[in-house]
């Protein structure tokens, strides 16, 4: 019988999610589900100065959105719990003991001044720093008169010679030189463990057989091996996945909002899409297929799909495919996000289905529904040379004829809708022999002030409103009068 996939994402909660957590997560989620196995999330919280109030909320809030549904976690239980690192802070000072028992480790009781001092002199020789083993060989008595009245920490014991070579399911084979490896703390002064103790721990106790992450752990590896080794566990699978780097040389940054998850939903880019953009961003599926839902991704993702070059998060893409994503909606679907989205926006009511309608082919990203309705509130100022139109043969001459007949015909027109509007203009437009165009322009303009709109005259003045579609017209003659 085959184990079962056991898989964990396992984030720090420093506060926010950036895209290369979130592929982390995803990856993490698909390998664990395309064999029927279990996705695990485990908060590792050890580095206590770094704890930021409210970030496992984020975490949560985030694999939620995504539909990353955990097995396994602090909030649902398990049958591994704690899965808090703090929480399971008595679990591992054991196992440090056990090291030392067996030569592996070592207390350390360097003061600070004297590890920060050694560190300035590496810097300084540029060369790579090391403990210098000072420890090491303290007497058993030296050792337990000193922790009584010392801070101490625990310190691997690294092998002096040979060398390490381990497999990575998307790097391959790896070799590094043990010399260079550092006697790593494993706990520390404050008896936390560190991250690079508690997670060989967590994953091994925690029967974890795939340890997805990122690349910046490679060299790591090496170091937890020698870890599992020490203890006879097995050694999991490792799936290291590649840098994700940004446009323009760009750092995924808190401060600027690059590559920060909540920035994106802000912006508005749907959870859909940025989960599609993101399993493609170092995936693929070996074909031309771009889009893929989440269950289309349980079934056709495979790690032998994961490249190990660097990344490149490219937002012209997310667009793109989120813009698919939009048009693919049903018109019910798109009406009930404008709805939501511009119950704050409008100052008056309209219909917010036919603005729908003019919105749903040309919105990228969700902020595009206001940002394209805001002439629907007021009309902001505008210059005459607006009504200038060289296709349509219309100017501002033209518009001083048009205006005035489409103001007595509107008033005069006893049903308000699509139909009814039309006729109306198109009549005008036949009873002065002018094009179509020719009055549909300037009636455009001075309903919204803009040469770009969602929708033409006709669908404008639809959703405004006999009233106020009059109202704008007799306002913008004032000002064509005044000029
Ligand atoms: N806590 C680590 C991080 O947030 C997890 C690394 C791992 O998955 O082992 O980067």
């Amino acid at each position: 019988m085959t184990k079962e996939v056991r898989t964990r994402f396992a984030p720090s909660p420093t506060g926010t999610m950036h895209i290369g957590n979130l592929r982390t997560a995803i990856y993490t989620y698909l390998i664990a589900k395309k064999d029927n196995g279990k996705f695990v999330l485990r908060i590792e919280d050890t580095d206590q100065e770094r704890l930021v109030e409210g970030a496992t909320k984020i975490i949560y809030d985030t694999l939620k959105m995504f539909n990353l549904v955990h097995d396994e976690g602090p909030d649902v239980g398990g049958p591994y719990k704690p899965y808090i690192q703090s929480e399971r802070k008595d679990t591992y000072l054991p196992y440090a003991k056990q090291l030392i028992e067996e030569g592996h480790a070592y207390y350390c009781f360097c003061s600070k001044e004297r590890i920060d001092n050694l560190r300035t002199k590496a810097e300084e020789n540029k060369v790579q720093f090391k403990y210098d083993r000072h420890c090491l060989n303290l007497t058993k008595e030296e050792i337990t008169k000193k922790i009584e009245n010392e801070p101490y920490v625990i310190r691997q014991l690294m092998p002096d010679t040979g060398e390490l070579k381990y497999q990575d399911d998307v790097f391959g084979t790896l070799s590094f030189d043990n010399t260079i490896l550092e006697d790593q703390v494993l706990i520390k002064s404050d008896g936390f463990p560190t991250y690079n103790f508690a997670n060989v721990i967590d994953d091994h106790l925690m029967d974890i057989t795939h340890i997805v992450r990122g690349s910046e752990y490679l060299s790591s590896t090496p170091k937890y091996i020698h870890l599992y080794n020490a203890f006879k566990w097995d050694v999991p699978t490792f799936v290291h996945l590649p840098l994700i780097v940004l446009e323009g040389g760009k750092k995924i940054s808190k401060r600027t909002g690059d590559g920060i998850v909540s920035i994106l939903i802000n912006n508005g880019y749907l959870p859909e899409a940025i989960l599609n953009a993101l399993a493609l961003l170092g995936w693929s599926h070996g074909d031309e297929k771009e889009f893929f839902t989440l269950d289309e991704l349980i079934k056709e993702f495979g790690i032998k799909g994961i490249s190990k070059s660097p990344s490149l998060f490219d937002e012209a893409k997310l667009r793109w495919i989120n813009s698919e994503y939009i048009k693919n909606m049903t018109d019910e679907q798109f009406h009930t996000i404008v709805n939501e989205r511009l119950k704050n926006v409008l100052t008056q009511k309209l219909d917010t289905k036919k603005i729908a309608k003019i919105l749903h082919k040309r919105t990228e990203v969700l902020t595009d529904i206001e940002n394209n309705v805001d002439f629907l509130n007021e009309v902001l100022e505008y210059d005459k040379e607006l009504y200038f139109h060289k296709k349509m043969k219309c100017d501002y001459e033209v518009a001083v004829i048009v205006l005035p007949q489409v103001i007595s015909i509107f008033e005069k027109l006893t049903s308000w809708d699509h139909d009814a509007i039309y006729q109306s203009l198109v009549n005008l437009a036949n009873n002065l022999e002018y094009k179509n165009g020719k009055v549909m322009w300037p009636v455009r303009v001075a309903l919204t002030g803009k040469s770009i709109t969602p929708g033409g005259a006709i669908d404008i003045a639809d959703i405004l409103g006999k009233d106020i579609t009059i109202k704008r017209l007799k306002d913008a003659m004032d000002k064509l009068e005044k000029n």
